[in-house]
């Protein structure tokens, strides 16, 4: 990693009119200086000033991992010793010549830390980072599209094997613990794994349960791993050996929703309009209240990011951003489902990254 994205955050943070940008332990900081800090009660703190110095305040006992990352190239380590007041050195830092009239902090720091931040800098004004890096991360280079691409690949394979896992007999949790390991093959980590049979299936963040597949069930497979920092996030719907009534004629609503919006996606699309493309279909159908979220999310170094396809967002896309297409339907004590693929925005309309088919796939 190079300082092009530390940077390009600090003309973010010029551009912004801030003194400075505080981020804590988060996918923000990975995407900064590629440093995974754990998230805890003791402070680690990225301090990145108008004029591009950016520091590391951090417990002393983490700076041997924060020097193994990586991190020590990029920014200047400033280790807290146990016993010493890590919101002191903060303040030291920013108040060199003078107090900041305004910095941003991130999004995902402890309100505890924002709550003391802010105690000590009583002029100073407090911001939300996301205006500030939103805008870059949203964006991915062509390296970071090529790592989606692998992760989207990576999850294609696994659903590939799904259809052998669905016995009748076997619980939700057993099929959940194969699936992980068959994400760990392909991935460096699991993200989540959803297998939602019969009626589980109509709650769409259903995890894993003690339900036994019997035939007969629908069954909603969503699962998603980290591959080299890039996530994947895929659902594909299958059933235990015949499909339950009336679902076909539903999943076939849904792939034409799934598909109209894959196409509405293109460069200058709005989002509410890619959602309503999907929302239509269903809707038309005369299951338009079934569905239930918004029709997809940005996906990176994060599985749920920005950009959000949803009724409320009218921020065009652009190309180079990636996120999900997932319109679902949900039948409350019998059944859901629901289509998932990652797409890019390419500079002439979009690409998908799965390629498995979409249709409902007869396992058991
Ligand atoms: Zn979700
Ligand atoms: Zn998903
Ligand atoms: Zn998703």
């Amino acid at each position: 990693m190079d300082n092009a994205r530390l940077a390009a955050a600090a003309g973010a943070v010029r551009d912004a009119g801030l003194d400075a940008l505080l981020v804590g332990p988060s996918a923000d900081l990975r995407y900064l200086i590629g440093y995974d800090a754990h998230a805890m009660e003791r402070l680690t703190l990225l301090v990145l000033t108008a004029d591009g110095h950016a520091h590391l305040i951090l417990p002393e006992l983490e700076a041997p991992a924060a020097r193994a990352s990586g991190a020590a190239e990029l920014v200047e380590l400033v280790p807290w010793a146990e016993t010493e007041d890590p919101i002191a050195v903060v303040h030291r830092l920013l108040t060199r010549p003078g107090p900041p009239g305004a910095v941003a902090v991130s999004d995902r720091l402890y309100s505890v830390f924002t709550l003391r931040l802010q105690a000590a800098l009583p002029g100073t004004a407090f911001r939300p980072s996301g205006p500030v890096l939103g805008p870059l991360r949203i964006i991915k280079s062509p390296s970071e599209q090529q790592a989606l691409r692998a992760a989207g690949t990576a999850i294609d394979a696994v659903h590939a094997a799904v259809p052998e896992l669905l016995r009748p007999g076997r619980t939700e949790a057993e099929v959940g613990r194969e699936l992980s390991e068959l994400i760990l093959a392909e991935h460096d980590e699991v993200a989540f794994v959803i297998v939602g049979s019969g009626p589980n299936g109509a709650s769409p963040h259903h995890a894993v349960s003690d339900r036994v597949l019997e035939p007969g069930d629908a069954v909603v497979v969503d699962i998603g791993g980290v591959r080299d920092g890039y996530c994947s996030d895929m659902t594909r719907n299958y059933a235990v050996g015949t499909l339950p009534a009336g679902y076909a004629e539903l999943h076939a609503v849904l792939a034409v929703a799934q598909e109209a919006a894959v196409r509405a996606v293109a460069p200058g699309a709005i989002p509410s309009e890619i959602d309503r493309a999907a929302r239509d279909v269903i809707a038309e159908a005369g299951h338009g209240e079934r569905f239930i979220h918004r029709t997809g999310h940005g996906i990176g170094i994060e599985v749920h990011e920005d950009p959000y396809i949803v009724a409320t967002n009218t921020t065009p896309v652009a190309a180079g951003m990636a996120f999900s297409i997932e319109p679902g339907i949900y039948l409350p004590g019998r059944f859901g489902m629901r289509i998932e693929d990652i797409v890019l925005v390419t500079d002439t309309g979009v690409e998908r990254i799965n390629h498995r088919p979409r249709e409902v796939l007869v396992a058991g």
